[in-house]
């Protein structure tokens, strides 16, 4: 559903990406239009101002803004995806600038424009690595919906960076203006831990799925994925700090790997992880990607996926819909698919449908592990 984004800056058409099923999930949320309407009301931008936003899912600030030509940071291909979409559907000023990192240090910004992100981490993450970015009288708005904005977050805000100073709620959206005092945060990422029962060291930086620990669902399906024969490509789709991938890599040590996520910090961190326990990296490759889109169809022996199955702040499953006609296109004909599910998914009839086959091969209170065989 494309809709109008209504603002004082440029009202923009705006779409999600990748297009969901449920309409009534519009692509923008009254923090984006608060932090818009504060930003307008309390400063006045001039053409030349740096304005840096992080964190835009499909484009309603970098949009907006487009006459400023900011740079839109975000750790996500699909929101990058989103934003470059929308952008062919409105009217702008400039190509939209959209970086997964800087990489100029003497760079500073006068505006540094924040969608409050789920993981507070990875906030105190973000807000660290532009430390250096900031100078004397950079202003710092972020946004967010005020039942995603706990507390700890003014604590971290505080505690680590410098003072605040909050927006009256409005819409249930808050708009909290930070400055940053104490430029010498070091970063405690990437951390790691060691698998259980092995002596993998699983590295991850902030913004990736259970980085202190093995997940459950995780654990199940290492555990109960059998040992194939004849297995000389693997894919492990949706990485996040490449668990999955290394553990296979043990087990078939002559097998090509791709890692493959939307999420930059989890092929940062499954890049690591690589790095730190196998020898032979020249048989691994790492994709940022939308889950296989552009993968040479019948190509692949084997892939196992853990799916998402929310996208931002939203549940949804259409991702890992996606996921599973992407990998039965991209397995040669035997090739397996092996999936983990929690239960209450409802996962079981697409995978039948598209593979014409769906065994379980294990299951317990929470989870069904899947194997389907094109
Ligand atoms: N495999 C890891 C594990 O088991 O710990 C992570 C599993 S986590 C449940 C799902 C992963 O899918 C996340 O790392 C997320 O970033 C990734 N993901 C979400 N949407 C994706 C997409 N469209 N394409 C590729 N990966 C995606």
């Amino acid at each position: 559903m494309q809709t109008k984004f209504d603002n004082n800056y440029h009202s923009i058409l705006l779409k999600r990406y990748p297009i969901s099923k449920n309409n009534s999930l519009q692509a923008w949320n009254a923090a984006d239009s608060y932090l818009l309407e504060y930003l307008q009301s309390n400063f006045s931008l001039e053409e030349n101002n740096k304005i840096l936003i992080v964190n835009d899912a499909f484009g309603a600030l970098t949009l907006s803004l487009n006459y400023f030509n900011p740079i839109s940071l975000t750790d996500s291909f699909m929101s990058r995806k989103a934003i470059e979409l929308n952008a062919q559907t409105n009217t702008l000023y400039h190509k939209p600038n959209i970086a997964y990192h800087l990489n100029n240090s003497s760079m500073k910004f006068d505006f540094i424009l924040i969608k409050s992100p789920k993981i507070l981490d990875y906030l105190d993450e973000t807000l660290t690595y532009l430390s250096p970015y900031t100078h004397e009288k950079t202003v710092i708005l972020i946004a967010g919906m005020v039942k995603n904005m706990p507390k700890t977050l003014w604590n971290l805000l505080e505690n680590r960076f410098g003072p605040t100073k909050t927006s009256l709620t409005k819409k249930k959206a808050k708009v909290i203006q930070l400055k940053i005092e104490n430029k010498q945060n070091q970063s405690q990422y990437p951390i790691h831990f060691v698998q259980e029962n092995t002596c993998l060291k699983i590295y991850s930086f902030a913004n990736v799925f259970s980085k202190k620990t093995l997940d459950i669902g995780t654990r199940f399906l290492l555990q109960n994925t059998p040992d194939f024969t004849e297995i000389n490509s693997i894919i492990d789709l949706g990485c996040g700090n490449g668990i999955i991938g290394v553990n296979l890599a043990l087990k078939y040590p002559q097998a090509k790997i791709s890692f493959v996520d939307e999420s930059y910090s989890a092929i940062k961190s499954a890049q690591l992880t690589c790095q730190e326990n196998l020898d032979n990296t020249n048989l691994y490759q790492f994709n940022i990607n939308d889950s296989l889109t552009g993968f040479t169809s019948n190509s692949t022996d084997l892939i196992v996926c853990n799916p998402p199955f929310h996208q931002s702040h939203d549940l949804s499953i259409d991702t890992a819909l996606k996921m599973f006609q992407q990998s039965f296109t991209t397995l040669v004909k035997g090739g397996r698919f092996i999936v983990i599910a929690n239960r209450h998914l409802p996962y079981y009839s697409p995978l039948k449908r598209i593979f014409n086959n769906c065994k379980t091969l294990a299951t317990n209170r929470k989870f069904n592990l899947f194997i389907m065989i094109k």
